[in-house]
């Protein structure tokens, strides 16, 4: 492929003169040309100050139509009352349990088009597409919650498989993600991580959970996709990580097909990312991490209390928030060797990264520098991301709707507020209808 003409022989040479310090510094180089003309474009197509609005609703929300909008608006007007997302939740898991088909319907119509892309992966594929025009990519995450049966786990493992597959015939989806707890039994983990000796049947389940792992990750690489592997409760995080990490060794010699997930809510996760580099440096591996702050902290606090033990988690959202933000700082200084996701939806921590990036030179759409939101939330940090040249995806939730109600209501939850203050994401919607006239 060629350079592009303005400017070729400038950029051209700037990319011989860092090939070389690569390989004299024995830092990975890219193989692939194309890789390296893109980033190139990268740099040339964009200046080397930052020009990233994260107010701008026009370009947050230009993938919505009015009435899209109108949609949008009327139901983060609802999820704003507390008490109706309290009532709503309760009658919707009733009214799901008895197969009302009248709620499912109801339910799919309203919250879930806000939330999930679709009940199948081809249902999600105008989501998907409608995403990628306007240049965010999509993670693919099938709804299942956790699951108690080898029957249920290796049914979620098959759906993690077609989602591989379906992946790697879309170039809009480069990663999927997976849980843990839905391949294997919470309470094999917990057993686990309390270093509970093995019997013949909890070994022999241990065995099938990591045969189902290594088929989601060896068929992620042969198929050129990644896999996110969520993090979850501190109590059973501990066999989570070494699995993950046995993965890692595995699968991510030459480019990051698995990455771990670290709560930086939890007082040793910072080291606990710098002792995954240097084990990766070590083992001559490249390290796949996905930033996040972390979703379970009032569950944590209070078996802390209950059990007596000391709380993992900050002792305050500064506390957090610093965490957080050392953490990108590391991903993005170490950046050949790791490949990070920063899944968050403060606009503080999405700006600092976009900001590093500039401030080094780094090509805007690096492999390793990703940002992510959740599908239907802070599209304002999403699509200016986008449309500033970051490498950002949408996490896209899909599956039956009475397998994604759970995730449901906790996007509800959070999108209402006691006092009935407006949310973050209904402002700026009603900011985007006043701009178009609308609203
Ligand atoms: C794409 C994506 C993937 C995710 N995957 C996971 C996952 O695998 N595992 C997981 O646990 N979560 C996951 N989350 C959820 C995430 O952990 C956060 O709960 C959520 O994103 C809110 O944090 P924030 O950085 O977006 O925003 P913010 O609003 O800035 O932060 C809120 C978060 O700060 C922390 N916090 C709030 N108050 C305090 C306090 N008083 N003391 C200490 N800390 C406090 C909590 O973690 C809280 O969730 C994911 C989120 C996204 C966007």
């Amino acid at each position: 492929m060629r350079w592009r003409t303005s400017g070729s022989t400038l950029y051209g040479y700037y990319f011989w003169v860092k090939l070389e310090y690569m390989k004299s510094s024995g830092k990975p180089v890219l193989k692939n040309k194309e890789k390296l003309e893109r980033m190139a474009q990268s740099i040339l197509e964009y200046p080397n100050t930052l020009d990233l609005d994260f107010n701008n609703t026009s370009v947050a929300f230009a993938h919505k139509t009015d009435k899209e909008l109108k949609k949008s608006a009327w139901l983060f007007g609802l999820m704003n009352r507390h008490w109706l997302v309290g009532l709503g939740a309760k009658l919707g898991v009733t009214a799901i349990r008895l197969h009302l088909p009248f709620v499912e319907s109801v339910v799919k119509n309203t919250i879930f088009d806000q939330f999930c892309g679709g009940t199948t992966l081809l249902d999600s594929t105008k989501t998907i597409q409608t995403l990628h025009n306007n240049g965010v990519f999509t993670i693919l995450d099938y709804g299942a919650e956790a699951k108690e049966t080898e029957e249920d786990f290796n049914k979620t493992m098959r759906e993690s498989l077609r989602a591989i597959e379906f992946a790697s015939k879309n170039v809009a989806v480069p990663v999927i993600s997976a849980k843990i707890t839905g391949l294997a039994r919470f309470g094999l983990l917990e057993s686990i991580q309390k270093g509970e000796p093995f019997n013949a049947e909890t070994r022999s389940e241990y065995r099938s959970v990591l045969k189902r792992l290594d088929a989601i990750c060896y068929s992620a690489e042969q198929h050129k996709v990644s896999v996110f592997f969520d993090a979850e409760e501190s109590w059973i995080q501990i066999p989570i990580d070494h699995m993950v990490t046995l993965m890692m060794k595995r699968y991510n010699k030459k480019r990051v097909v698995v990455y771990n997930t670290f709560q930086m809510y939890r007082t040793d996760r910072l080291q606990f990312l710098i002792d995954s580099f240097n084990l990766a440096r070590k083992e001559g591996y490249l390290l796949g991490a996905k930033l996040v702050r972390g979703a379970y902290m009032d569950k944590e606090r209070e078996r802390a209390e209950n059990l007596r033990y000391p709380s993992p988690i900050h002792k305050d959202k500064a506390a957090t928030d610093e965490a957080y933000n050392t953490g990108i700082r590391f991903c993005v200084d170490n950046y050949q060797y790791i490949g990070s996701c920063n899944a968050s939806h403060n606009t503080e921590s999405n700006r600092l990264q976009a900001d590093l990036i500039v401030k080094k030179n780094i090509p805007r759409n690096h492999p390793h520098l990703n940002f992510c939101q959740l599908y239907g939330m802070s599209d304002n940090l999403t699509f200016n991301l986008a449309k500033a040249g970051f490498n950002v995806a949408k996490y896209l939730p899909y599956g039956p709707v009475r397998e994604v109600i759970p995730y449901l209501i906790r996007r509800a939850q959070e999108n209402s507020t006691v006092t009935g203050d407006m949310s973050r994401e209904h402002r700026l919607v009603i900011q985007e209808m006043k701009r178009r006239g609308i609203g």
